[in-house]
């Protein structure tokens, strides 16, 4: 071993041991007789120090040369600091150097590599591997280490078997565009990377595998955000002879495992809400639950005044941020026009606020004496200190507008505290989602989700309103995961791709393989994915997945560090028997 202790290792305990030490050169002080060296590995820092006089001069010389990101061996005896650290756990000891060794000189590094550093994001994304000797950076990977073991651990006690399924498939459909692969042996014929492993994983209950698992990766081709990436990580689980209820309670199990093992955090029952409720009282199918401000619908009171904007509106509905009645005329200006911004797209923000004296001052005082505004308050329960935001417009675009209100006034009242943790399931998911763009029905989780019985007759007469058993969790706004009771059995699973437009060629030319399985015996089953990126990300606190993921894509779906994609040769692209025409 090139090394008796690990940099993070040492403590009073251990001074006057002779000790080895190995790492890289995170720091030199020099005062000219007397140098310090911080030298670092995965598990700390530990202070160097060489002192004239006691040191000889050619080992003094040595260590005055050492430069950052210097390999380093260093022996020594561990001695008590005169004025300790205690900011770092080996602060109270330093190793007097005896004898040091470059293992490997480095090139001046490109950013300062400590926990502040003066990279930007570019340039550590460039020199990603640089970034990774950073503490904070590093303790994010240690957190999803910690949480894929504990999954693993949880999911094995409870007779899940991991299984790996294969990465050169064919599609499946779970919203996004397919990464495609060529195959050179199929000359003209394309794999599909999997969006998830979706069809595999049932075909695994067919085998009767029965509790299945796997951490796996994942690939979509769609358009990038802070919470997305083109490749992800699920924990995927399928389960057989099940009902709703027991995949919920399963993975309620592993969701509160993970926070008991990794954040000591106990979490209390995990809630439901139905779908509408969730877009009835938040706008939103990921409703954050940390804060209350539901919504409160007021047509009855606000309509039939003589206000036109809010006549003509098919839904009137606010929310009513408690003690916000301070809030300054300037700041009720800056909120209207965020509202309006194109993003958010409202076209003004009606406000009443309810004085501590109990009077009612709003911007639409022409329309609303205090009677009528009294009625709001009412409806709104507010009481005086309260303010109260209201938009209008068609149910759809308003309940999103002031679902994003309600997000900011709720950061905006520090209402969103990062060390909360509010699970949710969302259940009783719409089976199919209408799209504008090609006029037809699309899954709204994917197409092997099963519709409700109760609603199965719908299925000819008002498809959208057939609800299914889905149901996703949600851990504080973030959509952690999703899943479904699946159909199992061939005939419903064709009627469901004749509503989704597909005829009976497509139907089987894609999934034909499924179907036919479904026709050997498939038991009754259902499953769930979590996004461990993202749920990773929501233990350390952090808004970006890309912290967690030791080798991250940008914005553009680019590795800047590998340069990838790049393009190909042309006797490769022969040899797949492709054709670059770029148009443009
Ligand atoms: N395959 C689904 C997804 O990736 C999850 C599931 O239904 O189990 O969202």
């Amino acid at each position: 071993m090139l090394r008796s202790h690990s940099c993070g290792e040492l403590r009073l305990e251990n001074v006057n041991q002779e000790v080895k030490l190995a790492g890289w050169v995170q720091r030199v002080r020099n005062k000219g007789g007397l140098i310090w060296v911080d030298l670092r590995d995965r598990y700390g820092v530990t202070q160097l120090i060489f002192e004239e006089g006691s040191t000889d001069k050619a080992l003094l010389e040595k260590a005055a040369q050492l430069g950052r990101e210097f390999v380093v061996q260093a022996s020594g005896v561990v001695i008590e600091r005169t004025s300790k650290n205690d900011k770092i756990p080996t602060g109270s000891i330093e190793v007097k150097v005896a004898e040091l060794t470059v293992l490997n000189p480095a090139k001046v590094p490109p950013f300062i590599i400590e926990d502040e550093t003066d990279g930007g994001d570019d340039l550590r994304m460039k020199y990603r591997y640089l970034d990774l000797r950073r503490g904070v950076v590093r303790e994010k990977l240690q957190l999803r280490h910690r949480m894929m073991q504990e999954t693993r651990k949880y999911m094995d006690a409870e007779d899940f078997i991991e299984v790996e399924t294969p990465v050169l498939i064919k599609s499946t459909p779970e919203g996004a565009r397919d990464f495609v692969v060529p195959s050179r042996v199929n000359p003209g014929e394309f794999y599909a990377l999997p969006q998830s492993p979706q069809t595999f994983k049932q075909l695994l209950m067919v085998s009767g595998f029965d509790r299945y698992f796997q951490i796996v990766k994942c690939f979509r081709d769609e358009d990038l955000r802070a919470d997305r990436q083109p490749e992800f990580t699920q924990i995927d689980c399928e389960m057989s002879f099940v009902e709703q209820e027991d995949i919920l309670s399963t993975f309620e199990g592993l969701t509160k495992h993970l926070f008991r093992e990794v954040k000591g955090v106990e979490l209390e029952e995990v809630k439901r809400m139905t779908f509408a409720d969730a877009m009835k009282y938040y706008g939103n199918d990921k409703p954050d639950v940390r804060f209350d401000m539901k919504f409160v619908e007021l047509n009855e009171v606000a309509q039939g005044k003589g206000f036109g904007i809010f006549d003509s509106a098919e839904l009137v509905v606010g929310i009513c941020p408690k003690g916000a009645a301070e809030y300054t005329r300037k700041q009720l200006d800056a909120l209207t026009e965020w509202v309006k911004r194109p993003q958010i797209g409202a076209k003004g923000l009606v406000y009443v606020k309810y004085n501590a004296d109990g009077s009612l001052k709003s911007t639409v005082d022409k329309f609303f004496d205090q009677e009528a505004l009294g009625a709001w308050a009412e409806k709104f329960g507010a009481e005086p200190g309260d303010l109260m935001l209201v938009l209008s417009g068609d149910t759809k675009t308003v309940r999103k507008q002031l679902s994003e209100l309600r997000l900011k006034m709720g950061e905006d009242l520090g209402l969103r505290d990062r060390s909360v943790f509010k699970p949710l399931w969302v259940v009783d998911f719409p089976l199919f989602e209408w799209d504008d763009e090609t006029n037809r029905f699309h899954a709204m989780h994917h197409p092997f989700t099963s519709p409700k019985k109760e609603d199965i007759a719908l299925l000819e007469t008002d498809p959208g309103a057939v609800r299914a058993n889905a149901y996703d969790l949600v851990i504080n706004g973030v959509e952690i995961g999703g899943g479904s009771i699946r159909i199992h059995d061939k005939a419903t699973q064709k009627l469901m791709f004749k509503h989704l437009g597909f005829t009976d060629e497509e139907a089987q030319k894609q999934f034909g393989f499924l179907m036919e399985a479904f026709e050997y015996g498939a038991p009754p089953h259902g499953g769930i994915a979590f996004g461990f990126d993202r749920l990773c990300a929501i233990f350390g606190g952090s808004d970006s997945i890309r912290d967690y993921i030791a080798f991250p894509k940008n914005n553009s779906g680019r590795d800047v560090m590998i340069d990838s994609p790049s393009t190909i040769a042309d006797d490769q692209l022969e040899e797949l028997s492709i054709k670059v025409d770029l148009k443009s």
